[in-house]
């Protein structure tokens, strides 16, 4: 049985991962605070994202760059000017709507992205939306709103400069093109990838984790000879799509969204989202965009620097072309969290809820239980302290030996190790495998070397 998204929220909350943002204090709307397995299981996400993309592939290579840019960057990337979202407010219950969400609700064949504020509005009018909160008809002008966090820096206020919070992490590595092919001696074609913070004023954040103001992306920019890039286009959308069904998502909850053309940005030959099977309908998940040499081109031009890179064997200089696989961490967190959660009723009529989530994704890899604390809790203590060193272990003496595997369940350890009277005897352990509930017998280093081997990804 699957959950709703309400259950998940209450779910992820009793049992670790995610808690409502300052909720000492009434909460700040649309936060959230990933808790002990939360912490860990966004940890395992992005080091599985950048083990398959930096560290296993040939041509990429990995960077972190600053949240803080100089303003400049935003001027040249376009952000400044039109990283807006068309906005209006309900008069009747003064809640707040992206109108180009209202318009596609209204007829999903319709590109809202593509129409102008004035289209929106009007479409708004003659169509006599309805506000999806109060059924209201009477909407405030659309007007544009911009998505990026000002901030200003220096201590004193006159000379304050503006900044912005980065709403993307793509900026940076496009920065840091010139200074890392060199340093690193690359040749095209070659990638940059990076995780980080980034930070958007969304207008209607919500659906949990999905939309919200402050959130981690994982991006890569794969830098290629202009001509070539829709074949690596290509190759990233089977790259990206094949590592979402490896982590565990089915291949019916995904959905490839190629972008028709009178859909694309202005900057883009090709774009593709992946979009997953959330409660509420396919969602976009990772979003995939061949970007021609827009950006490179940006900033040389601001810049008044050349970025053109130099192809040795060719004699050719030119702004390479761009290949854009952008994928949020929170958003891969959700559709992982329904797609590993289960529920069922066992042969006894208990309710057994587990989470099957890969091996290497799960918080914990093994659980040490003593099967009675008084006999066997000092050498269950003495075991995990060695097995921590290896692997994320978690030890858990408190209930009887069925509740304290049902915990593990739940929360995702694929694997139990439970410490016996024969454990005493001969040093082996029963190992219980989470999804199968069947129990093996293992010595110290079977058992190490066995967890090990099913946490490769
Ligand atoms: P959307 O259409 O849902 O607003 P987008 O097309 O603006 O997304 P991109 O700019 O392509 O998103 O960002 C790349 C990825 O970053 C998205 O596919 C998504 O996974 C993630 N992302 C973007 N905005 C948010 C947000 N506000 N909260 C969480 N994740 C986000």
């Amino acid at each position: 049985m699957k959950i709703n998204l309400e259950q998940l929220v209450a779910y992820a909350k009793n049992h670790g991962f995610v808690f409502q943002g300052s909720e000492l204090y009434g909460g700040l709307a649309n936060t959230w605070d990933y808790g002990p397995l939360g912490a860990a299981l966004k940890n395992n996400i992005k080091q599985l994202w950048w083990q398959r993309f930096i560290q296993e592939n040939p041509h990429n290579v990995g960077l972190d760059s600053s949240i803080l840019m100089n303003p400049a960057v935003w001027k040249a990337s376009g952000h400044i000017d039109s990283f807006n979202d068309p906005l209006s407010d309900c008069k009747q219950c003064r809640t707040r709507h992206r109108v180009d969400h209202l318009v596609t609700k209204h007829d999903p064949t319709i590109d809202a992205d593509g129409m102008s504020l004035e289209a929106l509005d009007d479409y708004v009018r003659t169509h006599r939306l309805k506000c999806p909160n109060c059924g209201g008809h009477d909407f405030t002008p659309t007007r544009q709103f911009n998505l990026m966090f000002k901030t200003s820096q220096g201590v004193i206020d006159e000379a304050a400069q503006a900044i912005y919070l980065r709403p993307e992490t793509a900026q940076g590595i496009f920065l840091n093109f010139k200074n890392i092919q060199r340093a690193m001696r690359l040749k095209i074609p070659f990638g940059i990838g990076q995780i980080g913070k980034s930070f958007r004023n969304e207008i209607t954040p919500g659906n949990f984790i999905f939309r919200t103001r402050e959130f981690e992306q994982m991006e890569l920019e794969f830098f290629c000879q202009p001509g070539e890039e829709i074949g690596w286009f290509e190759t990233y959308k089977k790259d990206s799509y094949q590592f979402l069904l490896d982590l565990g998502l089915a291949a019916d909850n995904l959905h490839m969204r190629d972008h028709a053309e009178e859909q694309l940005s202005h900057y883009s030959n090709a774009t593709t989202d992946i979009d997953y099977r959330y409660p509420w309908g396919f969602d976009e998940l990772w979003g995939i965009a061949s970007r021609t040499d827009y950006d490179l081109r940006q900033h040389q031009t601001h810049s008044k620097e050349s970025l053109e890179y130099f192809d040795p064997e060719s004699s050719e200089k030119y702004l390479p072309y761009v290949i854009e696989p952008s994928l949020g961490v929170e958003r891969l967190f959700l559709a992982l969290l329904f797609e590993a959660y289960q529920e069922e009723t066992l042969d006894n009529g208990e309710t057994r809820i587990h989470l099957a989530l890969h091996p290497a994704l799960a918080p914990y890899k093994v659980a040490i239980l003593p099967l009675m604390k008084k006999k066997h809790g000092e050498q269950a203590v003495a075991l995990h302290a060695r097995l921590a060193k290896y692997l994320p272990a978690v030890y858990d003496e408190t209930g009887n030996i069925g509740k304290r595997y049902r915990r593990q369940d739940a929360i995702g350890t694929p694997f139990a190790v439970t410490v016996d009277h024969q454990s005493q005897e001969d040093g082996t352990y029963t190992l219980r495998d989470r999804n199968t509930m069947t129990q093996i017998r293992l010595d110290e280093a079977a058992l190490l070397q066995y967890i090990k081997e099913q946490c490769v990804f």
